[in-house]
Protein backbone atom coordinates (compact mmCIF):
# COMPACT_ATOMS: atom_id res chain seq x y z
CA UNK A 1 0.00 0.00 0.00
CA UNK A 2 2.57 2.42 0.56
CA UNK A 3 3.98 2.49 -2.55
CA UNK A 4 6.38 5.45 -3.54
CA UNK A 5 5.62 6.79 -7.33
CA UNK A 6 8.94 6.31 -9.04
CA UNK A 7 9.44 10.07 -10.07
CA UNK A 8 13.12 9.07 -11.73
CA UNK A 9 15.88 11.43 -11.76
CA UNK A 10 14.45 14.12 -9.55
CA UNK A 11 15.56 11.94 -5.93
CA UNK A 12 18.16 14.45 -4.73
CA UNK A 13 16.00 17.00 -5.42
CA UNK A 14 14.68 19.49 -2.61
CA UNK A 15 11.16 19.27 -1.77
CA UNK A 16 10.00 22.09 -0.12
CA UNK A 17 11.52 25.86 -1.06
CA UNK A 18 11.67 26.49 2.74
CA UNK A 19 12.90 29.46 4.68
CA UNK A 20 14.33 28.54 7.24
CA UNK A 21 15.74 24.59 6.13
CA UNK A 22 15.71 23.07 3.43
CA UNK A 23 14.11 19.45 3.02
CA UNK A 24 16.31 16.61 0.87
CA UNK A 25 13.30 14.61 -1.28
CA UNK A 26 14.71 11.14 -0.04
CA UNK A 27 14.34 12.90 3.48
CA UNK A 28 11.15 13.96 3.00
CA UNK A 29 10.22 10.52 1.83
CA UNK A 30 10.91 8.64 4.71
CA UNK A 31 9.19 11.21 7.08
CA UNK A 32 6.02 10.91 4.92
CA UNK A 33 6.45 6.89 5.27
CA UNK A 34 6.64 7.08 9.06
CA UNK A 35 3.54 9.61 9.07
CA UNK A 36 1.63 6.95 6.89
CA UNK A 37 2.46 4.44 9.29
CA UNK A 38 1.26 6.44 12.60
CA UNK A 39 -1.54 7.32 10.56
CA UNK A 40 -3.11 4.22 9.50
CA UNK A 41 -3.15 3.31 13.35
CA UNK A 42 -5.91 5.97 13.97
CA UNK A 43 -8.11 4.31 10.53
CA UNK A 44 -10.11 2.00 12.98
CA UNK A 45 -10.96 4.50 15.61
CA UNK A 46 -12.16 6.11 12.90
CA UNK A 47 -16.01 5.19 10.57
CA UNK A 48 -16.83 6.05 6.70
CA UNK A 49 -19.99 8.38 6.40
CA UNK A 50 -23.16 6.13 6.44
CA UNK A 51 -25.52 8.87 5.93
CA UNK A 52 -25.41 8.97 2.02
CA UNK A 53 -25.65 5.50 2.03
CA UNK A 54 -23.01 4.91 -1.05
CA UNK A 55 -20.19 5.83 0.84
CA UNK A 56 -20.60 3.61 3.47
CA UNK A 57 -19.25 0.83 1.10
CA UNK A 58 -16.29 2.35 0.66
CA UNK A 59 -12.75 0.66 1.96
CA UNK A 60 -12.11 2.68 5.21
CA UNK A 61 -8.35 0.97 5.24
CA UNK A 62 -7.50 3.36 2.33
CA UNK A 63 -5.10 5.82 2.95
CA UNK A 64 -2.92 8.14 0.51
CA UNK A 65 -1.35 11.51 0.12
CA UNK A 66 0.55 13.66 -2.34
CA UNK A 67 2.15 16.60 -2.11
CA UNK A 68 3.09 18.60 -4.95
CA UNK A 69 5.42 21.58 -4.01
CA UNK A 70 5.70 24.26 -6.17
CA UNK A 71 9.12 23.55 -7.33
CA UNK A 72 10.33 20.23 -7.79
CA UNK A 73 8.32 17.05 -8.13
CA UNK A 74 5.46 15.26 -6.22
CA UNK A 75 5.99 13.03 -3.98
CA UNK A 76 2.68 10.41 -4.00
CA UNK A 77 2.18 7.66 -1.85
CA UNK A 78 -0.15 4.75 -1.08
CA UNK A 79 -3.94 5.64 -2.33
CA UNK A 80 -2.79 8.59 -3.81
CA UNK A 81 -4.78 7.87 -6.98
CA UNK A 82 -8.25 6.18 -5.36
CA UNK A 83 -10.92 7.91 -6.21
CA UNK A 84 -13.14 8.83 -4.20
CA UNK A 85 -16.21 12.05 -3.99
CA UNK A 86 -15.45 15.16 -3.45
CA UNK A 87 -18.15 16.00 -0.82
CA UNK A 88 -17.33 19.44 0.67
CA UNK A 89 -14.02 19.96 -0.41
CA UNK A 90 -16.02 21.04 -3.55
CA UNK A 91 -16.99 24.28 -1.65
CA UNK A 92 -13.76 25.76 -2.03
CA UNK A 93 -14.50 25.73 -6.02
CA UNK A 94 -17.78 26.81 -5.20
CA UNK A 95 -16.32 29.74 -3.34
CA UNK A 96 -13.61 30.27 -6.04
CA UNK A 97 -15.91 30.29 -9.03
CA UNK A 98 -18.75 32.42 -7.02
CA UNK A 99 -15.68 35.08 -5.93
CA UNK A 100 -14.59 35.55 -9.81
CA UNK A 101 -18.11 35.20 -11.44
CA UNK A 102 -20.46 37.31 -9.09
CA UNK A 103 -17.47 39.32 -6.53
CA UNK A 104 -16.82 39.70 -3.29
CA UNK A 105 -19.89 41.88 -2.16
CA UNK A 106 -22.36 39.59 -3.71
CA UNK A 107 -20.90 36.45 -2.00
CA UNK A 108 -20.38 37.93 1.47
CA UNK A 109 -24.35 39.25 1.02
CA UNK A 110 -25.46 35.91 0.96
CA UNK A 111 -22.78 34.45 3.94
CA UNK A 112 -20.70 35.44 6.35
CA UNK A 113 -16.58 34.42 7.26
CA UNK A 114 -16.84 33.57 10.61
CA UNK A 115 -16.77 29.64 11.99
CA UNK A 116 -19.59 28.00 12.87
CA UNK A 117 -18.84 26.10 16.24
CA UNK A 118 -21.48 23.82 14.59
CA UNK A 119 -21.58 21.08 12.91
CA UNK A 120 -20.93 20.88 9.08
CA UNK A 121 -25.06 20.61 8.60
CA UNK A 122 -26.57 22.18 11.23
CA UNK A 123 -29.47 24.46 11.04
CA UNK A 124 -29.11 25.55 14.55
CA UNK A 125 -26.78 28.89 14.45
CA UNK A 126 -28.81 29.46 10.66
CA UNK A 127 -32.16 29.65 12.31
CA UNK A 128 -31.64 31.44 15.88
CA UNK A 129 -28.80 33.50 15.46
CA UNK A 130 -27.75 34.74 11.99
CA UNK A 131 -29.95 35.91 8.94
CA UNK A 132 -27.39 34.09 6.83
CA UNK A 133 -24.80 31.37 6.62
CA UNK A 134 -21.85 31.65 9.45
CA UNK A 135 -19.46 31.04 6.01
CA UNK A 136 -19.17 29.63 2.56
CA UNK A 137 -17.47 26.28 3.66
CA UNK A 138 -20.24 24.70 5.94
CA UNK A 139 -23.63 23.45 4.19
CA UNK A 140 -25.82 26.08 4.52
CA UNK A 141 -23.06 28.39 3.40
CA UNK A 142 -22.45 26.20 0.30
CA UNK A 143 -26.05 25.63 -0.67
CA UNK A 144 -26.63 29.57 -0.55
CA UNK A 145 -23.33 30.05 -2.93
CA UNK A 146 -25.01 27.21 -5.69
CA UNK A 147 -28.31 29.56 -5.61
CA UNK A 148 -25.91 32.30 -6.54
CA UNK A 149 -24.46 30.85 -8.99
CA UNK A 150 -27.20 28.62 -10.63
CA UNK A 151 -28.68 31.25 -13.17
CA UNK A 152 -24.98 31.83 -14.21
CA UNK A 153 -23.54 27.91 -14.72
CA UNK A 154 -24.76 24.68 -15.20
CA UNK A 155 -23.44 21.53 -13.79
CA UNK A 156 -21.03 20.90 -16.48
CA UNK A 157 -19.44 24.32 -16.61
CA UNK A 158 -18.46 23.62 -13.26
CA UNK A 159 -17.11 19.82 -14.00
CA UNK A 160 -15.17 21.54 -16.95
CA UNK A 161 -13.43 24.37 -14.27
CA UNK A 162 -12.69 21.36 -12.05
CA UNK A 163 -11.23 19.76 -14.29
CA UNK A 164 -9.09 22.25 -15.50
CA UNK A 165 -8.36 23.66 -11.76
CA UNK A 166 -7.22 20.01 -10.75
CA UNK A 167 -5.20 19.21 -13.74
CA UNK A 168 -7.13 16.08 -14.08
CA UNK A 169 -9.76 15.25 -17.23
CA UNK A 170 -11.45 12.31 -15.56
CA UNK A 171 -13.12 13.74 -12.95
CA UNK A 172 -17.13 13.17 -13.53
CA UNK A 173 -20.22 12.66 -11.53
CA UNK A 174 -20.26 9.51 -9.58
CA UNK A 175 -24.26 8.74 -10.19
CA UNK A 176 -24.50 6.01 -7.56
CA UNK A 177 -23.40 8.76 -4.85
CA UNK A 178 -25.88 11.80 -6.13
CA UNK A 179 -28.09 9.21 -6.59
CA UNK A 180 -28.27 8.21 -3.08
CA UNK A 181 -27.25 11.47 -1.68
CA UNK A 182 -30.78 12.91 -3.08
CA UNK A 183 -32.51 10.16 -1.70
CA UNK A 184 -31.25 10.86 2.11
CA UNK A 185 -30.49 14.83 2.18
CA UNK A 186 -33.65 15.93 4.27
CA UNK A 187 -31.37 18.20 6.35
CA UNK A 188 -30.08 19.83 3.13
CA UNK A 189 -33.27 20.01 2.25
CA UNK A 190 -34.34 21.45 5.63
CA UNK A 191 -31.18 23.93 5.06
CA UNK A 192 -32.01 24.65 1.44
CA UNK A 193 -35.77 25.95 2.78
CA UNK A 194 -34.85 27.90 5.57
CA UNK A 195 -32.55 29.52 3.22
CA UNK A 196 -35.57 30.31 0.86
CA UNK A 197 -37.53 31.72 4.04
CA UNK A 198 -34.84 34.09 5.03
CA UNK A 199 -34.72 35.15 1.28
CA UNK A 200 -31.00 34.16 0.99
CA UNK A 201 -32.35 31.43 -1.82
CA UNK A 202 -34.53 33.23 -3.74
CA UNK A 203 -33.69 30.25 -6.88
CA UNK A 204 -36.01 26.98 -7.33
CA UNK A 205 -35.08 25.27 -3.92
CA UNK A 206 -34.84 21.51 -5.13
CA UNK A 207 -32.63 22.96 -8.70
CA UNK A 208 -30.46 24.25 -6.19
CA UNK A 209 -30.09 21.03 -3.96
CA UNK A 210 -30.15 19.25 -6.99
CA UNK A 211 -26.62 21.39 -8.46
CA UNK A 212 -24.96 21.62 -4.58
CA UNK A 213 -25.26 17.48 -4.72
CA UNK A 214 -23.64 17.26 -7.71
CA UNK A 215 -20.67 19.10 -7.22
CA UNK A 216 -20.42 17.20 -3.70
CA UNK A 217 -20.61 14.30 -6.14
CA UNK A 218 -17.89 15.03 -8.39
CA UNK A 219 -15.20 12.25 -8.33
CA UNK A 220 -11.17 13.33 -7.29
CA UNK A 221 -7.86 11.55 -6.29
CA UNK A 222 -5.55 12.79 -3.84
CA UNK A 223 -3.34 13.86 -6.68
CA UNK A 224 -5.68 16.14 -8.08
CA UNK A 225 -6.42 17.88 -4.55
CA UNK A 226 -2.68 18.45 -5.07
CA UNK A 227 -2.81 20.06 -8.05
CA UNK A 228 -5.76 22.50 -7.13
CA UNK A 229 -3.70 23.49 -3.37
CA UNK A 230 -0.42 23.90 -5.74
CA UNK A 231 -2.41 26.75 -7.80
CA UNK A 232 -3.46 28.44 -4.21
CA UNK A 233 -0.49 27.91 -3.00
CA UNK A 234 0.84 30.05 -5.33
CA UNK A 235 -1.62 33.00 -5.85
CA UNK A 236 -4.18 31.59 -8.46
CA UNK A 237 -1.87 30.48 -10.72
CA UNK A 238 -0.73 27.22 -11.95
CA UNK A 239 3.23 26.98 -11.97
CA UNK A 240 3.30 24.16 -14.57
CA UNK A 241 0.77 26.21 -17.33
CA UNK A 242 1.41 29.46 -15.95
CA UNK A 243 -2.39 29.83 -16.16
CA UNK A 244 -4.15 32.34 -13.85
CA UNK A 245 -6.66 30.64 -12.52
CA UNK A 246 -8.22 33.01 -9.88
CA UNK A 247 -7.08 36.93 -8.92
CA UNK A 248 -4.93 37.02 -6.07
CA UNK A 249 -7.58 38.10 -4.07
CA UNK A 250 -9.54 34.88 -4.60
CA UNK A 251 -6.78 32.80 -3.33
CA UNK A 252 -6.13 34.86 -0.45
CA UNK A 253 -10.00 34.42 0.68
CA UNK A 254 -10.23 30.51 -0.06
CA UNK A 255 -7.17 29.62 2.06
CA UNK A 256 -8.11 32.21 4.92
CA UNK A 257 -11.24 30.36 5.20
CA UNK A 258 -9.56 27.47 4.77
CA UNK A 259 -7.55 27.89 7.78
CA UNK A 260 -10.14 29.35 10.07
CA UNK A 261 -13.64 27.48 9.16
CA UNK A 262 -12.62 24.29 6.58
CA UNK A 263 -12.33 21.81 9.58
CA UNK A 264 -16.21 22.67 10.59
CA UNK A 265 -15.97 22.64 14.26
CA UNK A 266 -12.57 20.92 14.15
CA UNK A 267 -11.16 24.08 13.05
CA UNK A 268 -9.75 25.77 15.43
CA UNK A 269 -7.94 22.43 16.98
CA UNK A 270 -6.72 21.56 13.71
CA UNK A 271 -5.09 24.89 12.69
CA UNK A 272 -2.87 24.80 16.47
CA UNK A 273 -1.91 20.99 15.87
CA UNK A 274 -1.69 21.61 12.34
CA UNK A 275 -1.28 25.22 11.31
CA UNK A 276 -2.25 24.25 7.14
CA UNK A 277 -4.95 25.57 6.00
CA UNK A 278 -7.61 22.45 4.72
CA UNK A 279 -11.17 21.62 3.94
CA UNK A 280 -12.45 18.38 4.46
CA UNK A 281 -15.04 16.45 3.07
CA UNK A 282 -16.71 13.33 3.65
CA UNK A 283 -15.59 11.17 1.46
CA UNK A 284 -12.61 11.30 3.16
CA UNK A 285 -10.53 13.79 1.01
CA UNK A 286 -8.64 16.84 2.46
CA UNK A 287 -7.30 19.82 0.03
CA UNK A 288 -4.23 21.72 1.66
CA UNK A 289 -2.21 24.17 1.01
CA UNK A 290 0.87 24.92 2.56
CA UNK A 291 1.32 28.64 1.05
CA UNK A 292 4.21 29.40 -1.26
CA UNK A 293 5.38 26.06 -1.00
CA UNK A 294 3.23 23.17 -2.07
CA UNK A 295 -0.04 21.84 -2.57
CA UNK A 296 -1.33 18.74 -0.36
CA UNK A 297 -3.72 16.24 -0.87
CA UNK A 298 -4.79 13.58 1.24
CA UNK A 299 -7.59 10.66 0.85
CA UNK A 300 -8.57 8.90 3.89
CA UNK A 301 -12.12 7.74 4.63
CA UNK A 302 -12.55 6.66 8.14
CA UNK A 303 -14.22 9.99 9.58
CA UNK A 304 -13.37 11.53 13.06
CA UNK A 305 -16.35 12.78 15.26
CA UNK A 306 -16.97 15.88 12.82
CA UNK A 307 -16.62 14.43 9.99
CA UNK A 308 -12.90 14.45 9.04
CA UNK A 309 -10.44 11.94 7.80
CA UNK A 310 -8.96 10.41 10.92
CA UNK A 311 -5.99 9.21 9.43
CA UNK A 312 -5.56 12.11 7.44
CA UNK A 313 -5.58 14.90 9.97
CA UNK A 314 -2.98 12.59 11.86
CA UNK A 315 -1.07 12.20 8.53
CA UNK A 316 -0.99 16.37 8.02
CA UNK A 317 -0.17 16.70 11.79
CA UNK A 318 3.09 14.60 11.83
CA UNK A 319 3.98 15.79 8.50
CA UNK A 320 3.07 19.26 9.35
CA UNK A 321 5.32 18.76 12.53
CA UNK A 322 8.26 16.77 10.70
CA UNK A 323 8.51 19.14 7.17
CA UNK A 324 8.18 22.44 9.37
CA UNK A 325 4.96 23.43 6.94
CA UNK A 326 2.91 24.86 9.89
CA UNK A 327 1.58 29.09 8.92
CA UNK A 328 3.29 29.65 12.12
CA UNK A 329 6.16 27.64 11.98
CA UNK A 330 8.66 28.51 15.36
CA UNK A 331 12.55 27.66 14.25
CA UNK A 332 13.19 26.99 18.01
CA UNK A 333 10.02 24.66 18.15
CA UNK A 334 10.63 21.07 18.68
CA UNK A 335 8.67 17.89 20.46
CA UNK A 336 10.90 18.45 23.61
CA UNK A 337 10.27 22.08 24.30
CA UNK A 338 6.64 21.77 23.36
CA UNK A 339 6.14 20.61 26.99
CA UNK A 340 4.40 22.51 29.31
CA UNK A 341 6.51 22.51 31.97
CA UNK A 342 9.19 23.25 29.97
CA UNK A 343 7.65 26.30 28.46
CA UNK A 344 6.73 27.82 32.03
CA UNK A 345 10.48 27.32 33.08
CA UNK A 346 11.11 29.32 29.95
CA UNK A 347 8.95 32.05 30.71
CA UNK A 348 10.45 32.09 34.04
CA UNK A 349 14.17 32.03 33.38
CA UNK A 350 14.02 35.17 30.78
CA UNK A 351 11.97 36.72 33.89
CA UNK A 352 9.26 37.53 31.61
CA UNK A 353 7.23 36.65 34.82
N1 LIG B 1 -22.62 16.23 0.42
C1 LIG B 1 -22.36 16.29 1.82
C2 LIG B 1 -23.52 16.95 2.53
O1 LIG B 1 -24.05 17.90 2.01
C3 LIG B 1 -21.12 17.08 2.08
C4 LIG B 1 -20.81 17.24 3.55
C5 LIG B 1 -19.37 17.14 3.91
O2 LIG B 1 -18.52 16.72 3.15
N2 LIG B 1 -19.08 17.49 5.14
O3 LIG B 1 -23.90 16.55 3.61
Amino acid sequence: MTDIKNNGPGEEQLVIDKQYKLQERSKAIEIIKKAMGLAREEIPNGKVATYIPELGKVDPHQLGIVIKPLKGEKICMGDYDVRFTMQSVCKVIMLIVSLELCGRKAVFGKVGMEPSGEAFDSLVELDVSNSKPYNPLINSGGLALCGLLLPELSFQDILRFTRNICSDPEIELNEAVYESEMKTCSRNRSIAYLLQSKGILNKDVEDTLRFYTKMCSMTATADSLSNLGAILANDGVCGDSGKRFMSSRTARIAKTLMLTCGMYDGSGSFAIKVGIPTKSGVGGGLLSVSDKRAGLGVFGPALDSQGNSIAGCKLLREISNDLRLNLFYDPEWNRETEEENELIKGIRESHII
